[in-house]
């Protein structure tokens, strides 16, 4: 069933600093103590209200009655054999849900965060897409994924992904305050660089990305080696074209003075020619980059994975490069946790 958005109450989880302190003065107290409450959410990672000792009661009390402290409910966790890839479902408050997933590996644990309910972008390859739009994220469901995941870990999280549910860049200003919320010293303080953005390409979004000068990391899914095959399956080229978005990837790269990550999903007969890699080759030469190929994740649909032998005979053709090539054998395949299986049944 779903419930209403405009809720009579307020959630905690998503309000910066200066929404806390206008919060706690709205109930009557000064704003220090809605900063004791950012501190307490963020920080201390404590969603205990009668743990946050060093409010009054009265305070507290008053807290409970007119907030809740999560945007999102878990209802389910699928683990994959290894154990090393978990998949969850999260409920929002209209009852919509979506999808996270936690991966450890070595000393690296990285979560993959959604951030829409459902994908506009309507890529041919992917399990989200199939859900259409639903609706964006606040950056209160968007951070109350790590927040949750943090809780469910064995470890510390090291790394944040954007790359869940939904184009990021079409959710823009909720996902960059999530980001500052997961960056800011004074509460979660996750490295910026340790914060990754993906989008499909939206080159108007990554322009303003880059205006201003956001140090988050930026990952462009290219999956195709020409305008061409980039448009076989992903529509949304024909009004982002391969040369415009190349050129706002090198003014990201060179005004920000870092490496852009480019994400290529290999897929059967579709863009695993040898001829594909030499292209990338001399397409991605001149820019500050890294390439991310990830075999594709087959999910019921006509796409297929490359064989094992093509996949090495690709990258072989890559082994000159001048900019490093790594690979995503992605994990959690089996629990439809892998690139681009995300998907839910809608409440
Ligand atoms: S791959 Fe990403 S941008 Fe494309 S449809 Fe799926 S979720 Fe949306």
């Amino acid at each position: 069933m779903n419930h209403p958005r405009n809720l009579e109450y307020q959630v905690l989880v998503g309000q910066s600093k200066t929404q806390l302190e206008l919060f706690a003065e709205s109930l009557g107290e000064q704003s220090y103590r809605g900063r004791q409450l950012f501190d307490w959410l963020y920080h201390q990672k404590n969603d205990i209200i009668d743990e946050m000792t060093d409010l009054p009661a009265l305070f507290r009390e008053q807290v409970k009655k007119s907030a809740i402290v999560h945007p999102l409910v878990q209802v389910t966790q699928s683990d994959s054999g290894s154990k090393q890839t978990k998949k969850f479902l999260f409920q929002l408050q209209d009852g919509n849900q979506i999808e996270s997933v936690l991966m450890k590996e070595k000393d690296r644990t990285t979560i993959c965060i959604s951030t829409q309910v459902g994908c506009a972008v309507n890529c041919d390859f992917c399990a989200t897409a199939a859900m259409g739009f639903i609706q964006n994220l606040s950056a209160g469901e968007i951070v109350d994924q790590f927040l949750q995941l943090k809780k469910l870990s064995s470890g510390p999280i090291t790394n944040v992904v954007f790359m869940g549910m939904g184009e990021p860049l079409l959710n823009y200003k909720n996902v960059i305050a999530a980001a500052d919320l997961l960056h800011d010293p004074d509460g979660i303080n996750m490295g910026a660089k340790r914060i990754t953005i993906s989008t499909a390409g939206i080159i108007p979004k990554i322009k303003q990305f880059t205006a201003e000068a956001h140090k988050y990391k930026l990952a462009i899914s290219l999956n195709g080696s020409t305008q061409e095959q980039r448009l076989k399956t992903m529509p949304i080229s024909a009004a982002q074209p391969l040369e415009e978005l190349l050129a706002a990837a090198t003014c990201y790269s060179r005004e920000n003075k870092t490496r852009v990550t480019f994400e290529y999903v290999l897929i059967k007969d579709i863009n695993e020619k040898i001829e594909d890699a030499r292209r990338l080759q001399e397409m991605l030469s001149p820019i500050n980059c890294k390439l991310n190929v990830i075999p594709y994740n087959e999910t019921g649909g006509v796409y297929a994975r490359p064989d094992d032998e093509k996949i090495q005979t690709f990258l072989s053709a890559l082994k000159k490069a001048p900019f490093p090539v790594t690979v995503r054998w992605s994990k959690g395949v089996g629990i439809d946790a892998g690139c681009g299986q995300l998907a839910t049944k809608t409440g």
